[in-house]
């Protein structure tokens, strides 16, 4: 006997006549898909030669051509992709390479996104052509796969990015408000604005060229140890710093090699710790003036304790190493160095704050609307924006204005996946900035704010952060640094 389907014929016997009506009604739910894949003149619940013979027990999914019965098994569902943000993810991590490793489940969640490109666009024949195609035919379709996984599900990325950070955030970087996380996150924004309009006018990055030898760097260096700690206790510790092998000045060092960190950016000064936990100190030398700048910064943080209440990610370590650089720079001038030379690299430190700022002050809104349960949106993005950008973007067409706020939501995404902690490392430094700057400004109108630094770097992992302020004279007045800032802009 023979049913006919709009597929193809089914040939059954009385004993099998429940199954191929069940068989009809799978293949005509989706018929496009089936026409494409099932290669026969028909299905047989009978004749074991017939291409298609179906035994008893056995899925018709069995016999489709260069596609799995799991996979095939999404296109009888409406919505292929459950977890769309995570098949984004994987998508932007590989099409811009950022450590992105081969497994299972990235296998399966890149033939989600090609299948959900198929499924939804309903191009079952570009599906077949797709897995019978070459690896490079294929490489080319996948790159429009990724352009219309990117357009359609670039906001459900970027909201899904954001709420899983929230938990992470909140343990270290809230904290140190000690509230609940909506009034930290409205205090950050009042503190990257603060920041934002004490750094207003700021010239162009311009490179220091002084040069100045490593040995020069670091016999400059101990000097300033001495002239800002009579005690001579911190010139010991640089001292023990050097002869314990802890200073790296060189990526090609047998030491640095060993530490992935340095391998991956090896242009960065950066306090980090050797495989066995070690305290070390990467200076990369360049030869000028910068030099001693770097080393000065991450001695300060090289000095600081192991302690209980911040064993990581505490936003206060960034306070008494910039505010060291500043004082190095009164040292350097009081010594005759060359002023403009050492004003570079005060305007270096205030333009890479200015950039962190602004990044801080994005994505703490978006945090914002996130907690209130409003999703990130186009409407929301353009919200974000400072008042010159949006007055460029009602300049353009609504083409334009569209594709360019999708592209701000596509460079977050990137960020994001990129840069895990990006939120907090910008906090990090608009936070330390704004406190050092408070005490550079009480330093210079003549108290002695030098001893409470060194301290607070030594203990800044040990005290609550509210402690630690209050120690180092620093408990944040809003109004009396709204009015520092606007004697500057007067002056
Ligand atoms: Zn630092």
């Amino acid at each position: 006997m023979i049913l006919e389907t709009c597929v193809l014929p089914i040939e059954y016997d009385e004993k099998t006549k429940e199954k191929a009506k069940r068989i009809k009604k799978v293949l005509e739910k989706n018929p496009d898909f089936f026409r494409v894949f099932l290669k026969g003149d028909k299905i047989s619940l009978i004749d074991e030669n017939s291409t298609i013979y179906i035994e008893k027990g056995q899925s018709i999914l069995k016999y489709l051509d260069g596609i799995s019965p799991k996979y095939a098994t999404g296109f009888l569902k409406d919505k292929y992709v459950d977890n769309p943000e995570e098949v984004l993810f994987y998508w932007t991590s590989r099409f811009y390479e950022i450590g992105i490793y081969k497994n299972k489940e990235n296998k399966l969640r890149k033939l989600c996104g090609i299948c959900d490109y198929f499924h939804t666009n309903e191009d079952y024949e570009g599906l077949y052509n797709y897995l019978h195609a070459s690896e490079e035919e294929q490489q080319e379709i996948e790159e429009d796969v990724f352009i219309w996984l990117e357009k359609t599900y670039r906001y459900h990325l970027i909201n899904y990015l954001l709420t899983e950070q929230l938990p992470f955030l909140q343990n270290n970087l809230f904290s140190p408000f000690e509230r609940d996380i909506e009034p930290g996150i409205l205090d950050i924004l009042e503190l990257s604005q603060n920041v934002l309009d004490s750094l207003v006018s700021l010239d162009e990055l311009e490179e220091i060229t002084y040069p100045m030898s490593r040995q020069e760097t670091i016999m400059l260096f101990r000097e300033f140890l001495i002239d800002i700690d009579p005690t001579l206790e911190l010139l010991y510790k640089g001292i023990y710093m050097e002869l314990n092998g802890d200073l790296i000045t060189s990526a090609r060092s047998k030491k640095a090699q060993s530490i992935k960190i340095i391998q991956e950016t090896p242009d960065s000064p950066m306090k980090t710790e050797t495989n066995q936990k070690k305290p070390v100190v990467f200076v990369p030398m360049k030869n000028t003036l910068e030099d001693v700048f770097s080393l000065t910064h991450e001695f300060f943080h090289y000095i600081e304790e192991e302690g209980e209440v911040f064993p990581k990610y505490n936003p206060q370590c960034e306070i008494a190493t910039i505010f060291f650089e500043g004082i190095l720079s009164d040292y350097l001038i009081k010594r005759g160095y060359p002023k403009e030379e050492v004003e570079k690299a005060n305007r270096d430190r205030k333009i890479s704050t200015l950039a962190y700022a602004q990044e801080l002050n994005e994505y703490v809104l978006l945090l914002y609307s996130i907690i209130n349960n409003v999703a990130v949106r186009p409407a929301i993005e353009f919200d974000s924006l400072s008042e010159e950008e949006k007055e460029e973007v009602e300049e353009m067409t609504p083409f334009m204005q569209e594709q360019y706020i999708d592209s701000i939501c596509d460079e977050q995404n990137i960020d994001l996946i990129d840069n895990y902690y990006k939120i907090i490392e910008a906090f990090c430094y608009v936070y330390g900035y704004y406190h050092s700057d408070i005490a550079l400004r009480k330093q210079r109108e003549g108290e002695d704010m030098i001893p409470k630094m060194i301290d607070l770097a030594k203990n800044v992992n040990a005290r609550l952060p509210k402690d630690a302020l209050r120690m180092a004279g620093l408990i944040p007045k809003e109004q009396e640094y709204r009015k520092m800032i606007t004697n500057d802009s007067k002056n």
